[in-house]
């Protein structure tokens, strides 16, 4: 493990949200940036994480950020040259970003999140609540004239969204290099890489996940559990499904719904991510269902990887989502939860240290190549993270280091205005996360959607084309 210093940071620091992130990614602030502690401000919602600041010696206020608030509560903290590490539920991370473009302050968020009660507000439509309507907001900023030389403001930079983009330029050179199907040189531009994913082959990427992590005790009727943030978890979990949709897909499912504004890139369902099952895979688990939960990397690499002919009519794009199965616990939680018509247990227990074994096993699936599956991603273990930073498990270490590793990025490019990851150095980043992510191993599959399933339900399959997502979808 290394305690290099990455960069060397004269401003102040303020982190909004100090939760399960915020505290995990504190110690790796101080490891790797060179700044004095007693520049850095966290302002939190709750007393959680108060005795982790003190240890660490960082000035801890417990004063929620809300719509009313925030400009009166941190414009004193910002100006030209500091940073905003939005770490927080519930808080508007485009206020956030306009305020900081304002005052000369650079901003990462790892999400595009909403004032609290947007999810649940039903005078939005669907569509208006979404992660493809709340992308879209953030990319209006980046529309600003004034866009161009502002401070840099990163959003979705944890580990999905964040690190799995930019696993996924990893896996298509990798993929490139070993079937020689395409040059291996990474692209120069947004275009060559999606040429390059259409080259491939590539109809599919999953952001195909399973976490086995074990607590030692087990979760009590009542009770939702999670390795990360069960606010974070539920609330994107009872959005509706939506995903980035593929120029191979022969139509939309029946509860499928366009978007009328944006890219058009991705569609959503009418029924929650954490009631709509998928079929994917990883080098480790093998075959598993996973939820298809709402995230914005399902959109924007779907965006980023379409082609258009010069009529404008989609040539290319792969179908993107989230395959998610959270550790068994959670699993468990939300079935509890979806059976009592969505309404959170009474008790909720973030897991870290009474966790005693398991790994997130977190990365991309890109299918759809002759040669098989490929999938690009992170093992990590429990007793690996506890031996690599304090105050994490290893669902949270693969954010937080992508959350160091966005911040550093963005104090070395200063002036880039709104980026999404894959408008970052995708190289850069994972050489600054790699010695926090146990073994980064891409590996080859036979695995389809069909495996097993034309010997046992021949009906129900589409043995045309595998890569349908209604062969994926778990009906
Ligand atoms: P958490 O629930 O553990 O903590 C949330 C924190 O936000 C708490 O400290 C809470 O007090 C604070 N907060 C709530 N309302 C606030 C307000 N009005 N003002 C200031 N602070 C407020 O969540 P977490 O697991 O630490 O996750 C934090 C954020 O990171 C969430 O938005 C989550 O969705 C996101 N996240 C992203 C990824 C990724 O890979 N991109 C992964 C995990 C979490």
């Amino acid at each position: 493990m290394t305690d290099s210093t990455y960069v060397t940071f004269p401003g102040r620091l303020v982190i909004v949200g100090f939760g399960s992130i915020g505290q995990g990614v504190l110690p790796l602030i101080l490891r790797h940036v060179d700044m004095p502690r007693d520049r850095i401000t966290i302002i939190t919602a709750e007393e959680r994480g108060k005795e982790v600041a003190e240890d660490l010696g960082v000035t801890f206020r417990l004063e929620p950020v809300t719509e009313d608030n925030h400009r009166a509560l941190l414009e004193p903290l910002l100006g030209e040259g500091d940073f905003l590490l939005n770490l927080s539920v519930d808080v508007s991370s485009v206020a956030l970003m306009r305020l900081c473009r304002e005052v000369g302050a650079l901003y990462l968020d790892t999400v595009v999140e909403p004032w609290g009660g947007a999810y649940t507000d039903t005078s939005l439509t669907p569509s208006q609540r979404s992660n493809y309507a709340l992308r879209e907001s953030a990319l209006d900023l980046r529309r600003e004239p004034d866009n161009d030389g502002a401070p840099t403001a990163v959003v979705c930079h944890g580990a999905n969204p964040g690190l799995v983009n930019h696993f996924v330029k990893q896996a298509l050179l990798d993929m490139a290099a070993e079937t020689g199907a395409a040059e291996a040189t990474a692209p120069a531009d947004r275009e060559g890489w999606a040429r390059l994913a259409k080259a491939l082959g590539i109809k599919v990427i999953h952001i195909a996940e399973r976490d086995t992590q074990v607590a030692n005790q087990p979760k009590a009727v009542g009770e939702f559990v999670n390795t990360w943030s069960i606010e974070g978890f539920v609330g994107e979990g009872c959005q509706p499904a939506e995903l980035g949709w593929g120029s191979h897909e022969n139509g939309i499912p029946l509860d499928g719904r366009r978007h009328e504004f944006g890219s058009d890139a991705a569609i959503y369902l009418m029924r929650p991510g954490a009631s709509t099952r998928v079929r994917t895979w990883t080098p480790l688990e093998g075959p598993f269902h996973g939820f298809l939960i709402t995230h914005n990397e399902s959109i924007s690499l779907a965006d980023y990887l379409t082609l258009r002919d010069g009529a404008g009519f989609l040539d290319y794009r792969p179908t993107v989502h989230y395959a998610y199965h959270p550790c068994d616990d959670a699993v468990l939680s939300v079935h509890e939860l979806a059976g009592k018509n969505w309404r959170m247990q009474g008790t909720q227990r973030l897991l870290m240290d009474e966790i005693v074994s398991g790994i997130d096993e977190l990365g991309v699936l890109l299918c759809g190549n002759d040669k098989g599956v490929y999938w690009y991603g992170s093992r990590l273990s429990i007793d690996q993270a506890r031996d690599l930073a304090p105050y994490n498990n290893a669902t949270s270490l693969q954010v937080t280091v992508a959350a160091l590793a966005g911040m550093v990025w963005a104090l070395e490019n200063p002036r880039a205005g709104v980026v999404e990851p894959e408008d970052m150095d995708y190289a850069r980043i994972l050489d600054l996360c790699r010695p926090y992510l146990g073994d980064v191993v891409g590996a080859w599959g036979d695995w389809t959607p069909l495996q097993d399933r034309e010997r046992l339900f021949p009906e129900d399959v589409n043995t045309d084309d595998p890569w349908q997502f209604s062969n994926v979808r778990v009906s």
